[in-house]
């Protein structure tokens, strides 16, 4: 949004803020961007769906807006509803979070269409990255390394098996479309490919409505390490530096962390000016994400372009102190980045855990419901990006993530520690949750000593292995033990209290036993 002052010294275009932005999306993102919206003095607008009607995020909001049914297509998806809404609040701007439609190129052709600012990037940008193959294409002549792979054409059944053999097994089927883990098939021998094929595609199909997939050479345990990039629309474009996303569960993040604990500043030097050559290929601005592969002699090869602000983006805003919402508003707003490469500088490190209400004794299955209870953890080095309260209901119609638990210290062991204690801390009742499996996964020496991969979680977690939180349990069993014979002692006898103040003893039951 830019507007020309006369002549002379104010005929540049300056920009000015928006006033009102619509954020749609739902949760912790939601919250998130609402926060950075009301200190920066803009008036934010919610949507929400029917189940979403007593939801975080409406609450905190300005004014909210209702969308439709709970299903996501007839709400966060409907792309006619939000606009409406957009226009009815008279919000000049809209903020996509996340999923949904942040990397929705037509969603963003169709704000600009009603003179609403898309807060994220250009719908051309959105597209060629979109593109799985197209992206490889472009990095390829970018100079920068891409897996070793094929295009979206891989022919007939003969073609896609001499091309697989060429790259060498195991490969991975990858959808075009990509995104989420879905459409993808690892396959380790050539009588695998034809049906991994098949399934890739319709699992695409259904997903993303495009059934094209693609190969790519399957790296043995490498890291997942991305940068974060921000550009602005006068060409300034630098990059944040690293993060590193190697705990994964099903090729989806659980843990993130800054700065990697392998990274070098040559290394850092030479993948963020990749990163940087990537977004100035596709003529990208706003807040960006190129994602890479490192294998063990720190080779990188470029993943994929996330066109949108990344879930895990608090750990790079503990690390250099900025806050990447404030920046994305500002550059859609038409303002300088006012950020140099130089300027950029890294303190500490920082660490993301992804609760989500899913039950890691069962499989992780979804554990949505009402929460009965919460006490979320707080104190030095803590952040909580979250989207829940007590009362509220854990609808079963979206990602079960509830929220995410960042600490930063000095050094990765405090913020490992640190992070242990908050996990300790908090309190929730009512669903399952992620939370001990995280406690676990940080005590694990592996973990402690960096031995990072994607494949971590599949060759170190156990889920009956003990977990600090698995002690408390003890300690329940052993504080109500003790409650009970208190109580016996004293009523049996009519005289001997329990050594324990019983007031204290009970505090401690409620507390452990929620
Ligand atoms: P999506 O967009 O579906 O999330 P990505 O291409 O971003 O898929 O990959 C997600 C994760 O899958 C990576 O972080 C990594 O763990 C794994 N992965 C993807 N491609 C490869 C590969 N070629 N070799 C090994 N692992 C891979």
């Amino acid at each position: 949004m830019e507007v020309s002052r006369g002549k002379g010294r104010f005929s540049r275009p300056i920009a000015t803020m928006f006033s009102k932005i619509l954020i749609a999306n739902r949760g912790e993102i939601a919250v998130r961007v609402m926060r950075t919206a009301r200190e920066m003095k803009i008036e934010t607008v919610a949507v929400y769906s029917d189940c979403d009607r007593a939801a975080l995020h409406v609450r905190l909001a300005d004014q909210a807006r209702g969308l439709g049914a709970s299903p996501s297509v007839e709400s966060y998806l409907n792309m006619d509803r939000i606009l409406q809404a957009a226009e009815v609040s008279g919000a000049e701007a809209i903020h996509p979070g996340y999923g949904f439609l942040a990397e929705n190129a037509e969603f963003a052709r169709r704000c600009q269409d009603r003179g609403i600012c898309f807060i994220g990037p250009p719908p051309r940008a959105m597209e060629l990255m979109g593109e799985k193959t197209a992206a490889r294409r472009l990095a390829a002549q970018a100079g920068v390394p891409v897996v070793p792979g094929t295009g979206p054409q891989l022919g007939d059944g003969a073609q896609a098996e001499r091309a697989a053999r060429d790259i060498g097994f195991p490969i991975l089927v990858k959808a075009a479309a990509g995104g989420g883990g879905k459409g993808m098939r690892l396959v380790t021998s050539p009588d695998r490919l034809a049906s991994a094929l098949r399934d890739a595609s319709s699992e695409a199909r259904s997903a993303f409505g495009d059934p094209s997939v693609y190969l790519e050479k399957y790296l043995q345990s490498p890291r997942h390490i991305e940068f974060q990039v921000l550009a602005d629309s006068r060409g300034n474009t630098v990059h944040l530096g690293e993060r590193e996303c190697s705990i994964q569960r099903r090729h989806q993040k659980v843990i993130e962390e800054c700065p990697s604990p392998v990274m070098t500043e040559g290394l850092r030097d030479s993948m963020g000016q990749a990163a940087v050559s990537m977004a100035q290929a596709c003529g990208y601005r706003n807040a960006g994400t190129v994602e890479f592969l490192v294998d063990s002699q720190q080779n990188f090869y470029f993943l994929e372009m996330n066109t949108r602000l990344q879930v895990e983006h608090p750990v790079t805003e503990m690390v250099t102190g900025l806050d990447l919402v404030r920046k994305q508003i500002q550059i859609a707003a038409g303002q300088p980045l006012g950020l140099s490469q130089e300027e950029v500088s890294w303190r500490g490190a920082a660490l993301e855990c992804r609760i989500y209400a899913e039950d890691p004794e069962k499989g992780f299955l979804p554990s949505p419901g009402l929460i009965r209870s919460l006490r979320q953890p707080s104190g030095p080095g803590v952040r909580e990006d979250s989207g829940i309260y007590q009362g509220w209901e854990v609808p079963v119609y979206y990602d079960p993530m509830l929220s995410k638990l960042v600490t930063w210290a000095e050094t990765r062991s405090e913020a490992i520690s640190r992070m242990d204690r908050a996990l300790g801390e908090y309190r929730i009742s009512g669903i399952k949750t992620t939370i001990p499996f995280f406690r676990t996964i940080l005590a694990h020496p592996k973990f402690l000593s960096a031995e990072l991969s994607t494949d971590f979680i599949e060759k170190f977690y156990r889920p009956d292995q003990p977990s600090p939180g698995r002690e408390e349990l003890r300690e329940v069993a052993a504080i109500g033990a003790a409650l009970y014979a208190g109580h016996a002692r004293a009523s049996d006898a009519g005289r001997t209290a329990p050594r324990e103040s019983p007031w204290k003893l009970w505090g401690r039951w409620n507390e452990l036993r929620r």
